[in-house]
């Protein structure tokens, strides 16, 4: 797994845009940032409640955030929109469905093949993808099989 993007670079982003880097934002992206899985709005809020963080300022920062690029935007098994720190250089996140523990995994190469075949059908210029894989990790599966054997 890689680590996050470290406090500094995301500071230097709102900087560079011009935009204050706040303590209750940066409260906010080191929720995600250490968070090993993805979590909805809802669940950030009410984690940084304790933290005198109100909810509106927690949906206005995550959008805030997911616009600069510093979260990335996922759903869970049951469709609920969840958000996560943003993949370092080409990798991508694979997500479990149940708990929403996303593994990231390296993605050199990985659509090289199909991106060239749709160059080649479409006569665009491909420069890019975006990906997230969707499963159920080992131990939500063992608990599934769990409750059906005993
Ligand atoms: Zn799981
Ligand atoms: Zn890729």
């Amino acid at each position: 797994m890689t680590d996050p993007t470290p406090a500094h670079d995301i500071e230097a982003v709102f900087h560079q845009k011009g935009i204050p880097f706040t303590r209750q934002r940066r409260q906010i992206w080191e929720f995600f940032a250490g968070a090993d899985r993805a979590a909805t709005i809802t669940e950030a809020a009410d984690a940084l409640r304790s933290d005198g963080v109100g909810q509106a300022t927690v949906y206005r920062t995550v959008q805030l955030l997911s616009d600069l690029g510093l979260l990335a935007r996922v759903q869970d098994g049951r469709g609920d929109i969840c958000y996560i720190a943003p993949p370092i250089g080409h990798s991508h996140p694979l997500i479990c469905g149940v708990c929403r523990r996303v593994v990231r995994f390296d993605g050199e190469g990985d659509l090289t093949e199909l991106e060239l075949q749709l160059a080649e059908a479409t006569g665009f210029t491909v420069y890019g993808h975006h990906l997230e894989v969707y499963g159920i990790c080992p131990s939500c599966r063992a608990q599934k099989e769990g409750d059906h054997g005993e």
